[in-house]
């Protein structure tokens, strides 16, 4: 559904991305794990075209999308996002900021867009904060809004960076069960974190990228239980 050939990015002459080869399968779950600053940030935001890539391919859906006639807003709406701070407009009830991009980016009338935001907000476990505001709600729940924001554009792919290191601790779980029955329902999903257990327990497939490249991938348990790189052992090291 998802590959990335050889990509590549600079910004001036640091060089972020150094060829990176991944591919995402229909319903996988790949996490992306890896130090900071090896350029995951930078290599999911290259998915959606927030980055522009200075080389290499971007395919989705079989279309690749660094191609000069391809319609940004129409692949953002089969790539969804979910950041690190959930971005919501605090001035909008949950329902509101849930249905602003059905309505505006795929023109759903009001009682469509409305249909499928309670359906998204059902499906993250927060059908009855629909009329609450973001300030009312915890960082928990505000993350599950964000989700429930991108699944109700029904994406084929979505893309979490980091999606739960802004949050209390006690309040990750929620957001990472959500993940999980996203991911159960059928979702691909594409999820940079810092989470070693999820990713360990969750992923289809782990991705270990250092210095700009995919330094090894694998099964979770080949990159925790048997890592073949030295980076890729002292980094899950650090974990187990
Ligand atoms: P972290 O785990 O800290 O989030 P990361 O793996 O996501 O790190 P990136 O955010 O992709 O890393 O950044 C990789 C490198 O690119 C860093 O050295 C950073 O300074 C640089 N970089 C990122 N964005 C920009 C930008 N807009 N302009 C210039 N340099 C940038
Ligand atoms: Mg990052």
């Amino acid at each position: 559904i998802l590959e990335l050939v050889g990509l590549r990015k600079s910004y001036g002459e640091n060089e972020v991305l150094r060829g990176v080869d991944l591919r995402v399968r229909p319903a996988e779950l790949v996490c992306v794990i890896g130090p900071s600053g090896s350029g995951k940030s930078t290599m999911l935001r290259c998915c959606n075209r927030l980055e522009e890539p200075t080389g290499g391919q971007v395919v989705v859906d079989g279309l690749d999308i660094m191609r000069p006639d391809v319609d940004v807003n129409r692949v953002r709406q089969g790539v969804g996002m979910v950041f690190q701070h959930f971005n919501l407009y605090p001035h909008l009830d949950v329902l509101a900021n849930v249905t602003l991009a059905l309505r505006r980016v795929q023109g759903h009338s009001r009682a469509a867009a409305e249909a499928l935001a309670r359906a998204a907000l059902a499906q993250v476990g927060l059908a009855e904060k629909a009329e609450a505001f973001p300030g009312q709600l915890s960082g928990g729940q505000q993350q599950r809004v964000g989700i429930a924001r991108a699944i109700a554009l029904k994406p084929r792919v979505m893309l979490f960076d980091e999606p739960t290191s802004a949050l209390d601790p006690e309040l990750v779980d929620e957001v990472l069960r959500v993940m999980r029955s996203l991911r159960d329902s059928g979702m691909t999903m594409l999820v940079v974190t810092h989470e070693m257990a999820f990713a360990h327990a969750a992923a289809d497939r782990v991705v270990f990228m250092d210095g700009g490249v995919v330094a090894e991938e694998g099964s979770a348990a080949d990159i925790f239980e048997r890592p073949q790189g030295a980076r890729t052992r002292s980094f899950v090291g650090r974990y187990m």
